[in-house]
């Protein structure tokens, strides 16, 4: 029962081969028995039993059936859950019980959904590996030769739960590349969706102009059937879009016949292994083969990026966590003797060592003395990373690239220096940069049986090619499902 996708979940269910409350214990028992992967922070088990008994209520009584049902989902740790401790993978929000849901986790309550628990993240969603969590590393259920391996981040106790059957499904946030790259490390789909598809009203803030949430599933089918509960309007969220949403679950099966591909020359980074060039070939020709045309492009621009991601994003993360001072909630720290000193004693017990990088950098970026030269000036280059995309979906629909330029690194062997490990994201930031859709796809394992994935970006509000061509590629990559933790 473990291994159902969330489409063969929901026809289980309806057809009542097995009920949420069966379904759910499933979960529950397996969240215990793999407990060492440390992928949740919080566990609600009575709620998530409460649930079920709820949903297979409404199954007996053929009424109020939603779209997910008695599916037992997890639930990033940013979203604000109502009266579910909410910390952000933070020592700050220790204590938070947040006093409202947020609008994605809220959209999934509606349709049925069962929570089973608060998913681990890196700290405030900075991180690419999981391994900067206050409530300790998250072990991706993939390993290598003996050798355990981190599943990615900053959502990666998402990835690790769904990877590792311990759900059917997870929330996800995406900045720079945090619901894709977990994603392709755990060998799972992962989506982020267009900006302002998803409404961020109550999702703890790291750079909100790049935040969008987003599902990671163990099918593109799944992705397609979770972005549309989630996806819409909503007037507590003022970016979020008024664009219709269209059955993105229609998509899935769509042939790729007569699809126009680009494959950007510059994601060729330097250093990238030959078996990440040859698993894109192998994207290459699926897709092909599939009747897709292929088109050599360029996308000029890429290679700023990243350091613009890496001003940008800490400017805006410096102040939005400018909030976390000891006063209005979470962790306030003790034996000081005058206001600015427990701001200061807060701040600095409160934070780990990667969010305190970034609020440096930002404060910095946006001193007076810097503010023209990075901050600004790093706008300015969004716009050209932008208007890179427009020119190249002028003339393709689809943009086929890896989606990391490694596999997932085994503990030990992680970069020690900061700025190696944001290169994890070189391939993904692009797409929060210009606002786009991306999906990561599995592709196949390496050599040292780690996997990989590959990355579909679409025009702002086109994930139904997302899935339409993430399928394909799914659909022929004959990717090795984990059936059992190994
Ligand atoms: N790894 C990137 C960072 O650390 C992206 C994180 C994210 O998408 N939340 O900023």
């Amino acid at each position: 029962m473990h291994t159902l996708s969330i489409y063969e979940a929901r026809h289980g269910l309806l057809s009542r081969k097995f009920s949420s409350v069966e379904l759910t214990r499933c979960f529950l028992d397996r969240i215990q028995k793999f407990i060492d992967l440390n992928a949740f922070i919080t566990i609600c088990e009575e709620q998530a039993m409460e649930s079920a008994r709820k949903s297979d209520a409404k199954f007996a009584a053929n009424d109020g059936i939603g779209e997910l049902e008695g599916i037992p989902f997890a639930i990033k740790d940013l979203f604000l859950t109502k009266g579910i401790r909410t910390t952000a993978g933070s020592k700050m929000l220790y204590n938070f019980i947040p006093p409202f849901e947020s609008t994605v986790s809220q959209k999934l309550l509606d349709a049925g959904a069962v929570f089973l628990g608060k998913t681990n993240m890196d700290e405030f969603a900075m991180g690419s590996a999981n391994i900067t969590s206050h409530y300790g590393n998250v072990i991706n259920p993939w390993s290598s030769g003996g050798k355990k391996l981190v599943p990615g981040g900053s959502s990666g106790g998402s990835a690790a739960a769904v990877a590792g059957h311990l759900c059917i499904a997870a929330t996800g946030s995406d900045t720079g590349g945090s619901i894709r790259q977990p994603a392709a490390f755990s060998g799972i789909v992962g989506l982020k969706p267009t900006y302002g598809r998803c409404s961020r009203y109550g999702m703890v803030a790291f750079a909100s102009s790049l935040d969008q949430a987003g599902p990671i599933t163990k099918t593109v089918r799944d992705a397609a059937i979770f972005l549309k509960v989630i996806s819409g309007y909503d007037e507590k969220d003022s970016t979020s879009s008024h664009s219709p949403v269209p059955d993105f679950e229609s998509f899935a099966g769509k042939s790729a016949k007569g699809l126009r591909i680009g494959v950007p020359r510059e994601y060729h980074i330097e250093g990238m292994s030959p078996e990440i060039e040859s698993a894109w070939e192998k994207g290459i020709n699926i897709m092909r083969d599939a009747g897709a045309e292929i088109f050599d492009i360029s996308l000029p621009h890429s290679k700023y990026a990243l350091p613009t991601y890496y001003i940008i994003a800490p400017a805006e993360a410096s102040a939005n966590l400018a909030r976390y001072d000891g006063v209005r909630y979470g962790f306030r720290a003790e034996g000081a003797k005058s206001l600015d000193e427990m701001y200061e004693k807060t701040r600095g017990e409160g934070f780990g060592e990667e969010v305190k990088r970034r609020i440096l950098i930002g404060t910095y970026v946006l001193s007076a003395g810097y503010f023209d030269a990075y901050y600004m000036k790093a706008l300015k280059v969004q716009k050209l990373i932008k208007k890179d995309f427009d020119d190249a979906f002028a003339h393709v629909d689809l943009i086929l690239t890896p989606t990391t330029p490694t596999s997932a690194f085994a503990f030990g062997e992680e970069p020690t220096d900061p700025v190696t490990m944001y290169m994890n994201d070189v391939l993904t930031v692009t797409a929060n940069m210009a606002g786009l859709p991306g999906i990561s796809v599995p592709i196949c394992v390496d050599k040292l049986n780690r996997p990989l994935g590959l990355q579909l970006l679409a025009p702002r509000f086109r994930e139904d090619l997302l899935v339409q061509g993430g399928y394909v590629l799914e659909q022929n990559s004959n990717f090795p499902t984990l059936k059992e933790i190994i």
